[in-house]
């Protein structure tokens, strides 16, 4: 009498076998991929980040685009700035103050490297960026600046993640 208990474990040994050598080929292709991704990204391209900023008061801004892309790193280098009027965050570039910002004239605005709204005591570095051309670096601290609405220097940067 016949049963079809054997072809069960059979069945299973063979899915087993399978997935262990699709593992060790993905494994294989891994090894020979990534130096080749590693050695296609143009060395130390820098990449744009996301900060978000909060102050105890209430007032946050969330996921704002910072710096520049691979593009237009040499005329654009987005930094945050006070709005006085607006009494809020806005982006500007750096390599073009003069330009202000799409929501806020440039008479209105200072950025936050500015010693006015700086840190007094800098703690740590959120997030930095070379400038173009040797003109210095861009530089975040964890906080300490100087909050848009309570205007206490209770104002932190978080770093969020990078864009490009
Ligand atoms: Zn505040």
């Amino acid at each position: 009498m016949r049963t079809d208990t054997p072809t069960a474990p059979r069945r299973s040994r063979f899915l087993g076998r399978f997935i262990s050598g699709l593992l060790a080929w993905c494994a294989k292709a891994a090894l020979f991929t990534l130096p080749v991704l590693l050695l296609a990204v143009p060395s130390p391209a820098q990449s744009g980040a996301i900060v978000s900023a909060s102050c105890p008061c209430g007032y946050q801004r969330e996921r704002m685009f910072l710096f520049g892309g691979l593009t237009n790193f040499r005329t654009v280098c987005r930094f945050p700035a006070l709005c006085r009027t607006a009494r809020t965050i806005v982006l500007g570039n750096l390599l073009d103050p003069a330009a202000g910002a799409g929501d806020c004239p440039a008479s209105d605005m200072a950025f936050y490297n500015d010693p006015s709204l700086a840190p007094e005591h800098p703690g740590p570095v959120v997030v930095s960026w070379n400038l173009p051309d040797g003109r210095g670096v861009a530089a975040l601290f964890e906080g300490g600046y100087v909050c848009p609405v309570c205007g206490q220097r209770t104002l932190t940067f978080r770093h969020d993640g990078f864009w490009e």
